[in-house]
């Protein structure tokens, strides 16, 4: 062996030639590689000087981190149950529904759900809802990164998990995939869940060392549910009062929100989950991202359901989060294209809490990262002249189907759009079969799909 070649850097995978968008603090973007080592970045630059046992070529290619879902549900509720008034969605469908699940539907759905997120880039996602072990059994195989909080709804009793289940839960998944699945508790809001409930979920939690996942401050409905019974608290106020606001809870939504509901959560550190498409299907308002990263809150993207987005494509979710700030605030400076990356990738992870493991490429992180291809014609031109355009481009042009590569801990979970660890080669028989038995269990396929 040559001099030379000793000092070569030894790598399992290096992505080569393609240009690096690192959303790490200087925002710095460059033609490069990315070294990977024992699911670690370990080197990020030009021309690496690396001895690797795989090697991607990147070329006509960009490179950033993997996207990171910071709330959504895998349901296979996608088309279903669209342009009905709330409560007769809520009460005629949706409860009946969630009521009538089985475990199976809930594998189906993790696999329709998981398969669809390694398809456009997402490696890390939160997912709050029922049979949390089929899920997360999914994942175990997927590859994805990812934390189940299973949806603990105890008021009314039936179409959610309850605190016994979810605490075993959290008890067999806590330690089985260290690092890479989490399992937290996911009381689906202050709504839903009694009080005692409540306060049971914050003290276990911390006893456990465990996060929380909430809906909170998502709509009118709720400000005025909670203010009747709390003497006029704020959404925001009277969870403080239950479960102990600190930075393992996460917030979905915060729409409804005073400033100095934002200054709380800012202070205590609370993750805040924006979901702009689910909030405008459902006409909800929005949220005020701007605001709430000006005080100090750490905000992240969520798709929320594929019932109410109807995809799980983060690229769509970062144009819209980044659409409506501007249109509300009437000001087409907020929210930058690099600032909207930044909101999907780390941003979310920051959120969740895993801020110091993905969200960025650099050297010490874990190697989530994905290749997108820049060679379709809506993704052109590109402009190379001391400073490109390709943060842009991804930004307003791309979609998750020009992600050709992602890889999650440094392992390949597809490759040239091929998915290497799920199987979808038969969707009628594995998702659309389970769906239709779902809505007969729930007796509203024929109120639905009659003529
Ligand atoms: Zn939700």
């Amino acid at each position: 062996m040559s001099p030379s070649t000793d000092s070569r850097l030894a790598a399992d995978l290096l992505i080569r030639g393609g240009y690096v968008v690192t959303v790490d603090q200087g925002d710095r973007s460059f033609f490069g590689d990315v070294a990977i080592a024992n699911s670690t970045i370990v080197a990020v630059g030009a021309n690496l000087n690396v001895e690797a046992k795989e090697t991607i070529d990147a070329r006509g290619c960009a490179v950033m981190p993997g996207f990171v879902n910071c709330h959504m549900h895998e349901t296979l509720d996608r088309g279903v149950f669209e342009d009905l008034p709330f409560t007769t969605w809520l009460n005629d469908f949706a409860l009946p529904k969630d009521t009538a699940h089985l475990p199976e539907h809930i594998r189906a759905s993790a696999l329709l759900n998981q398969a669809e997120m390694i398809l456009n880039g997402t490696t890390t996602f939160i997912d709050i809802f029922r049979f949390p072990d089929e899920a997360a059994a999914v994942a175990e195989i997927s590859g994805l990164r990812a934390i189940f909080s299973p949806q603990l709804i105890d008021d009314p009793v039936g179409p959610g998990e309850s605190f016994e289940s979810s605490l075993a839960f959290i008890e067999r998944w806590k330690d089985r995939v260290p690092d890479r699945i989490q399992a937290w508790f996911g009381p689906h809001a202050m709504y839903s869940c009694t009080e005692p409930t409540l306060r049971k979920v914050g003290k276990v939690a911390r006893e456990l060392g465990v996060g929380i996942h909430i809906h909170l401050a998502e709509t009118p409905f709720e400000v005025q549910w909670v203010a009747e019974r709390s003497g006029g608290k704020t959404p925001a106020e009277h969870l403080d009062n239950l479960i102990g606001l600190d930075s393992d809870v996460l917030a979905a939504h915060c729409i409804e929100m005073t400033a100095s509901d934002m200054d709380l959560l800012a202070r205590t550190g609370v993750g805040a989950a924006h979901c702009p498409t689910s909030n405008a299907k459902l006409g909800n308002g929005i949220a005020k991202v701007v605001e709430m990263q000006s005080r100090g809150v750490k905000v992240g993207l969520g798709t929320d359901s594929n019932m109410t987005n109807n995809n799980l494509d983060m690229f769509e979710e970062l144009r819209m989060a980044s659409l409506v700030q501007k249109q509300q605030l009437r000001d087409p400076a907020v929210m930058s294209s690099a600032q909207s990356l930044r909101l999907a990738t780390q941003g979310s992870a920051d959120a969740l809490g895993l801020g110091h493991l993905v969200g960025s490429i650099e050297v010490g992180k874990r190697a989530d990262v994905i290749v997108v291809d820049l060679s379709a014609p809506h993704t052109r031109p590109i402009v190379d002249f001391g400073r490109t355009n390709i943060v842009e481009q991804l930004v307003w042009s791309a979609n998750g189907a020009d992600v050709r590569d992602t890889i999650v801990d440094g392992k390949v979970l597809m490759r040239d759009r091929q998915i290497k660890t799920l199987r979808i080669n038969d969707l009628a028989g594995q998702v659309d079969g389970p769906l239709v038995d779902l809505l007969k269990r729930a007796n509203v396929l024929e109120k639905r799909f009659a003529d």
